[in-house]
């Protein structure tokens, strides 16, 4: 009946910090077009667990596979070439740029200038520069902010800077976004306008994978849950089976 492709798979994958296992030997696929949830008490892993997949962490074993190729020892930048990109756990924005300049910061890494030609200024680079002003418009109004394009960063209120950052992270046009705990610190009136455009990227063939503790976001988004104890995998499936598993419940939805 599906006729849905894995984009990304981690097997066995493992992360040993002295003698502290952060991530052991823990296993799952996130197909093409899924909102995919990782779940999990803090220090549970989940965090490390997206260093190693976008390559600021080296795993300690098992493998991490994008669309069938090898990720294991690229480099960050390599990573987002193919196609990942994130946002992190604490707010990452540019304070004395602009909203639309920090969204540009994103495109770089597929901007076939570098900072030498760009000293030049050449036609060709400001033509360049053009385009990637027009598509970080773009993925402003995507996010719904583009009427804050001109304001500097920080002025934003917290949930702006967060549309902020999956805009920055979506003007690459990368093929998965991971988002670690994307709804934290957010009001209601926040949450929801960031579920929609999460909604909406969805259905225009974005995959998503992202940590979250916000239950009721994770229930009513994902398609996919992973929930992760201290490292280990304990429960996998879709919102309706993670509510129903025994093990999920004892460890993390309690009561
Ligand atoms: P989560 O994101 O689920 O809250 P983390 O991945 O941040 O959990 O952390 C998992 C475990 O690994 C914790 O015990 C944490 O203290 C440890 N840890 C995370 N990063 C490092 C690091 N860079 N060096 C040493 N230990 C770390
Ligand atoms: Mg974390």
């Amino acid at each position: 009946m599906s006729n849905k492709r894995p984009i990304l798979s981690v097997e066995n994958l493992t992360k040993v910090f002295g003698g502290v296992v952060a991530v052991d030997n823990v296993s799952f696929t996130v197909e093409e077009g899924e909102i995919f949830a990782v779940i999990g008490p803090n220090g549970a892993g989940k965090s490390t667990l997206f260093n190693m997949i976008t390559g600021v962490l080296p795993s300690s074993s098992g493998n991490i596979y994008f669309q069938e190729k090898r990720l294991n020892r690229k480099k960050p930048y390599q990573i987002a070439q193919m196609g990942i990109t994130r946002t992190f756990q604490n707010l990452e924005v540019f304070d004395n740029m602009t909203v639309i300049e920090n969204v540009m910061t994103g495109a770089h890494i597929t901007m076939k200038t570098n900072i030498l030609t760009a000293g030049l200024r050449l036609p060709s680079v400001r033509n360049e520069e053009v385009k990637t002003m027009e598509r970080a418009m773009e993925a402003l109004e995507a996010v719904g902010i583009s009427d804050l394009a001109y304001e500097i960063a920080d002025r934003l209120p917290y949930g702006s800077q967060r549309l902020l950052e999956i805009a920055r992270a979506a003007i690459s046009n990368p093929k998965l976004i991971l988002l670690d705990e994307p709804m934290a610190g957010l009001n209601s009136e926040e949450s929801r306008q960031l579920v929609e455009v999460i909604l909406k990227m969805r259905e225009q063939g974005m995959t998503f994978l992202f940590v979250e503790h916000d239950m009721e976001t994770v229930m009513s988004i994902s398609d996919s849950i992973v929930v992760i104890d201290n490292g280990v995998k304990i429960g996998e499936g879709t919102p309706e089976e993670i509510y129903q598993n025994p093990q999920v419940v004892a460890a993390y939805l309690g009561d």
